[in-house]
């Protein structure tokens, strides 16, 4: 069976086109995205489109092609994770953090990853495939879908920090994050957008050249080469030096705050010179470093710091006048580490 286009892969402008094609006026575009990024998952629902247009729109297209099959929900409330199953039986996760000011989601850019990073689970299996712009779109419906009709955007904030490495599916990737940001869409600010990355710096610099004034939080995890290439392969391909000097391109470029994801992991990258030796590598950067004591992962060779080592790590850190933050933790009880609901529904079904 041939497979249809999916609409959520198209832009405005190429929908634009489609109407067009079909004899239609332009200002049948906004009527259509209406009725798409409020979730309509049917062309017949759209009684503001002249019938013939929605049976050919349906001859030709679907809307979404991504399926909720497991919903988890942290003890506290503040943290729903989503397994998504995919047309070609692969399967996705994002997370939906609720702030104060609003809902965050997490989502996946890529089917598994290659980057190799030693701590995370999305990688075991390597890249299985990049997401599609549409699929996802879909992660961000499928979530305002399931919150509810609240009468107002569900979906606030939005951080590229599931399974996958964001740049390396660079197209789909930044064709997604002007397709959110569209106001005829889910008009989503480009502030409330983050973009996480294990630092491929001459990703990071197209991006910069691009407006696309988003967010840019860079995986470090460590001060220096020896001990990041230990944890991430991706240290052998850029240096630390490498991807601070990316961070101020992009700072320069887009006026936007960089900020460093930092993982604390027991007794590797953790105590106090390495502490010492952040602060030495990022002064006189206005950047901010967010720390993030890792949750042990099943099988790995990784334990959490103890309470006493994050917080010594972090009082040294401040004061060699970077800002830093503690990551709120949310979700333990649910697998917390990207990749681990996942494996756990594998698992299952597997067993
Ligand atoms: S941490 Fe991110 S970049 Fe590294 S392997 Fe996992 S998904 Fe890929």
């Amino acid at each position: 069976m041939v497979m249809k286009d999916d609409i959520l892969d198209k832009s405005p402008t190429e929908i634009m086109d489609i109407l067009k094609q079909l004899g239609e006026p332009s200002f049948r575009v906004k009527q259509l995205l209406g009725w798409v990024y409020k979730g309509k998952r049917s062309f017949d629902e759209m009684t503001n489109l002249p019938k013939t247009t929605r049976i050919r729109l349906k001859e030709r297209y679907m809307i979404g092609n991504v399926k909720q099959i497991k919903k988890i929900t942290s003890d506290k409330g503040d943290t729903i994770k989503y397994l998504c199953l995919l047309h070609d039986g692969n399967i996705i996760e994002c997370v939906v953090m609720r702030y104060d000011y609003g809902n965050t989601l997490c989502l996946s850019t890529q089917v598994g990853c290659r980057m190799g990073c030693s701590f995370c689970e999305s990688t075991r299996q390597g890249l299985i495939r990049n997401l599609k712009v549409g699929e996802m779109v879909a992660q961000v419906l499928m979530v305002n879908a399931d919150l509810g009709e609240t009468g107002e955007r569900n979906i606030r904030n939005i951080v590229l920090m599931g399974s996958g490495e964001p740049l390396d599916n660079f197209d789909n990737v930044v064709k997604f994050l002007g397709l959110i940001h569209d106001p005829n869409t889910l008009n989503i600010s480009y502030r409330n957008i983050t973009l996480s990355t294990c630092g491929l710096v001459s990703k990071i610099r197209e991006l910069a050249n691009m407006d696309i004034p988003i967010t840019l939080a860079i995986s470090l995890h460590a001060p220096n080469d020896a001990l990041r290439r230990r944890i991430m392969p991706v240290a052998s391909a850029y240096s630390v030096r490498e991807i601070v000097e990316a961070a101020k391109y992009y700072f320069n470029r887009t006026g936007r705050r960089v900020s460093f994801e930092y993982s604390l992991i027991d007794g590797i990258n953790d105590g106090v010179e390495q502490a010492e030796e952040l602060g030495r590598l990022l002064a006189d950067f206005p950047c901010h470093v967010n720390i993030i004591p890792i949750n042990s992962i099943e099988g790995a060779p990784y334990r959490r710091s103890s309470a006493a080592r994050i917080q010594l790590f972090e009082k040294t850190l401040r004061s060699t006048g970077i800002q830093v933050t503690r990551r709120r933790e949310l979700g333990h009880d649910i697998g917390g580490a990207c990749g681990q609901l996942k494996r756990g529904y594998l698992n299952n079904s597997e067993g």
